[in-house]
């Protein structure tokens, strides 16, 4: 069974080909690395998935539906949420908010049902205030709740931007880079961020660089290299790929 399918995926921008002729099948419950050097085009494909970028070509399917070319907006209400490389917090706005925002998208109440305060939109603010509260809790983050998110440490701040997409209930949760910048032992508390993400139900797309989390969470592996797949398979499969050493681990 396949959660999240991509058949011949390109993006060109002008005369570069950033993403070209990539598959990618992504099953429930594993989690999938994305790796490759600067500038392989593992970020535009992240893009390409969430509906940031529309494809030049290729399909996208999530759960069995066409979501090719769908707003971002759409795309999270169909189950796939991102995180950015760099974070892209409200930073005026608290932790809490922050987390908030990630549930306007399960919204069903109308402006009109928010005016008036009627019994629908209490009842949806309740929950969402529920459910903000359990993914601070489940990311750690309960008591920076009412700190404004550009003054929280920037490990936190990274937590944040996970806590507000899983506050989307994702089925599928795309990280990009979540551990760029972060102390080894900080790594560490991510790896274990992301293995209990994944116990949660939610299934991990994550480009990485840190070879060692990329080895211990990844069940699948895609290498890049010029926007163009040159290995995948297993972490054991990848790792002593000649094509895969020279172009990346070898470096
Ligand atoms: P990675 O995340 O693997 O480092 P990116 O996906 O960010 O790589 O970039 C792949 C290539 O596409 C790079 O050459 C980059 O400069 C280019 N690129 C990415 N986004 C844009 C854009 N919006 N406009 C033009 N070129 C882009
Ligand atoms: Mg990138």
């Amino acid at each position: 069974m396949t959660l999240l399918e991509a058949r011949g995926l390109g993006k060109h921008f002008g005369g570069l080909h950033a993403v070209q002729d990539v598959d990618l099948d992504v099953h429930p419950g594993h989690v999938t690395a994305i790796i490759g050097p600067n500038g392989a085009g593992k970020s535009t494909l992240f893009n390409l998935l969430a509906g940031f970028y529309r494809p030049t070509s290729g399909t996208v399917r999530m759960d069995g539906r066409d979501i090719t070319g769908m707003s971002p907006h759409r795309i999270v209400a169909h189950g796939i949420a991102r995180t950015f490389q760099t974070t892209s917090l409200f930073g005026d706005a608290t932790v809490l908010d922050n987390v908030l925002s990630g549930r306007i998208v399960r919204s069903r109440s109308t402006v009109v049902d928010a005016v008036l305060h009627t019994p629908r939109h209490r009842r949806e603010e309740r929950t969402n205030l529920d459910k903000a509260m359990e993914v601070l809790e489940f990311t750690g983050l309960t008591e920076y709740r009412n700190d404004l998110a550009a003054r929280v440490p920037q490990e936190a701040q990274k937590r944040v931007s996970i806590a507000l997409a899983l506050a989307t209930e994702p089925q599928l949760l795309l990280l990009d880079e979540p551990a760029a910048g972060l102390t080894e032992e900080e790594t560490e508390g991510f790896a274990r961020l992301i293995r209990r993400i994944v116990d949660r139900g939610v299934t991990v797309c994550l480009v990485e660089h840190r070879m060692s989390m990329v080895m211990s969470l990844a069940d699948h592996i895609l290498v890049l290299d010029h926007g163009r797949e040159i290995a995948s398979g297993t972490p054991d499969a990848v790792r002593t790929d000649p094509q895969v050493i020279e172009a990346y681990l070898g470096t």
